[in-house]
């Protein structure tokens, strides 16, 4: 490099997910050079935190040091910075990825670390880039495998006691829906329990896109969903609700979503007044696959979010 002349600083981003990290290095969250992007599946904690180590280190030899890491992890996962064990995975039926700390292999590299849930990188993401840009707050909602949801709001992902956790609220149930007792270990017939896919899977026996245009299932799981969303509108009055994830855009979930949050809402909150009624409140992700990659970047170039 030439005398005098200042490097961009290049942060480094982990999107580590149940089935694969997305890892890149990047100048800002839709700035990523054509070779620094790669994604690794999620096999054993030590075999997976090792390649990515290994991305890293070949970043770091061609580009020189990073100056910040943002992780963007799936939960739970401890995010007090005051506590022993930050940026530790939690008790997970995940095999093998209880207490795995993400924080230290990467603590080689010598720069800032910061943590924080897949999906709450995914609603600053989306609050800054996506959907929600312009707009000061904004929830994150996915729905797949599990049900998780993230939270921007007054400048800052929502955390506290954990982070939050929007798949394991009760809901009413469906009447058509009474006898299934729910998939979730911990609370069987909670959100999660009732309408994630491999809830939708223990059903019907298919995947939610596989079913009749017709198919009750479509109604009971936007049921469901709705009161997520009617719940989390009245509980942090985000201006903004996001759903991801396959259950919701393979089911084509959105319009009964919007319904039954409208409908449990009661023309209580002042949406449907506004330009574009529930059809603006309750979008699909502006980003796509990439909310929570540009979150994790995001993360680690605004540190203390
Ligand atoms: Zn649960």
């Amino acid at each position: 490099m030439l005398p005098g002349v200042t490097a961009k600083p290049l942060f480094g981003a982990v999107e580590a997910g149940g089935t694969k990290f997305v890892c890149a290095a990047a100048y800002g969250p839709t700035d990523i050079p054509e070779d620094c992007r790669t994604v690794i599946p999620t096999t054993a904690p030590a075999a997976t935190l090792a390649a990515v180590v290994e991305f890293f280190e070949g970043i770091t030899r061609r580009y020189g040091t990073l100056s910040g890491i943002g992780i963007a992890a799936f939960g739970p996962v401890d995010l007090d910075t005051r506590s022993p064990t930050w940026g530790r995975i939690l008790a997970t039926p995940k095999r093998g990825w209880s207490d795995v700390s993400l924080v230290a292999p990467l603590e080689r590299f010598g720069c800032p670390i910061t943590v924080d849930t897949d999906v709450s990188a995914a609603a600053l993401a989306e609050a800054r880039l996506g959907a929600g840009a312009g707009l000061g707050s904004l929830a994150y909602v996915t729905v797949g495998t599990g049900i998780g949801g993230g939270v921007f709001i007054a400048d800052r992902t929502l955390k506290g006691l954990l982070h939050p956790e929007m798949g394991h609220i009760r809901v009413k149930r469906d009447r058509r829906d009474a006898d299934f007792a729910g998939v979730c270990p911990f609370h069987g017939d909670c959100l999660e329990g009732l309408a994630s896919g491999p809830a939708v899977l223990a059903r019907w026996n298919t995947r939610v896109e596989n079913l009749p245009e017709m198919h009750p299932a479509r109604e009971v799981l936007g049921d469901y969903l709705g009161q997520l969303a009617a719940t989390v509108a009245l509980m942090v009055s985000c201006e903004r609700i996001v759903f991801g994830g396959g259950v919701v855009s393979g089911g084509r979930l959105l319009p009964y979503i919007r319904q039954s949050a409208s409908r449990w809402l009661g023309g209580y909150l002042p949406i449907e007044a506004r330009a574009g009624g529930f059809e603006r409140y309750i979008t699909s992700p502006g980003l796509g696959d990439s909310a929570g990659t540009a979150g994790a970047i995001l993360l680690a170039t605004q540190r203390g979010q």
